[in-house]
């Protein structure tokens, strides 16, 4: 069976239509040449339209993997935190936790830190040589003023945490 399409005029079989559910055969009345000749020149004649659209879903796809990647990351952590302990190896605090490479990063060029650490040991099966400190201990190995955890604690409040952890260092 064969349908005629309204725009080219051309004699077409079924499956060069696209469906259109409210049409009576269940199909576009133009074919699909014609349709998308269509859309590529509306496409041409309007790119900022286009421009805009293709924005607007790229936005949401990188918010969507955006909220993916912070799951995984919080797993990660988690699964961490069961394995290296829920509590700072030095101190036994229980808040502002991260992984620590006992022996420190000197020297170490595949250093990896925050979140890139806690997806590397899930990946590698949790490995021996690291432990779980909190961030005031893991302060004493220098890392502490570039931390994003101290970011907006204003000047005052950086320099108090080093001060602590300068406590530490020279005890
Ligand atoms: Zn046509
Ligand atoms: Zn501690």
């Amino acid at each position: 069976m064969k349908k005629k399409c309204s725009k080219c005029g051309q004699e077409k079989e079924l499956d060069q239509f696209y469906h259109y559910p409210r049409n009576k055969d269940g199909l576009r009345f133009d074919c699909k040449k014609c349709v998308d000749d269509y859309a590529r020149t509306w496409a041409k004649a309007n790119p900022d339209r286009v421009k805009a659209s293709w924005r607007k879903r790229h936005k949401k796809n990188a918010e969507q993997e955006r909220l993916y990647a912070r799951r995984v990351r919080k797993i990660a952590r988690q699964a961490c935190l069961d394995h290296y302990g829920h509590k700072c190896s030095l101190c036994e605090s229980k808040s502002y936790l991260c992984i620590d490479h006992i022996g420190g990063k000197n020297g170490d060029s595949k250093y990896r830190e925050g979140a890139e650490l806690w997806l590397w040991l899930q990946r590698k099966g949790f490995p021996d040589g690291f432990r779980t400190l909190c961030m005031r201990c893991n302060g004493v190995d220098g890392f502490l003023r570039n931390h994003p955890l101290f970011h907006g604690l204003g000047i005052d409040g950086v320099l108090e945490r080093i001060k602590i952890a300068e406590m530490y260092l020279y005890k």
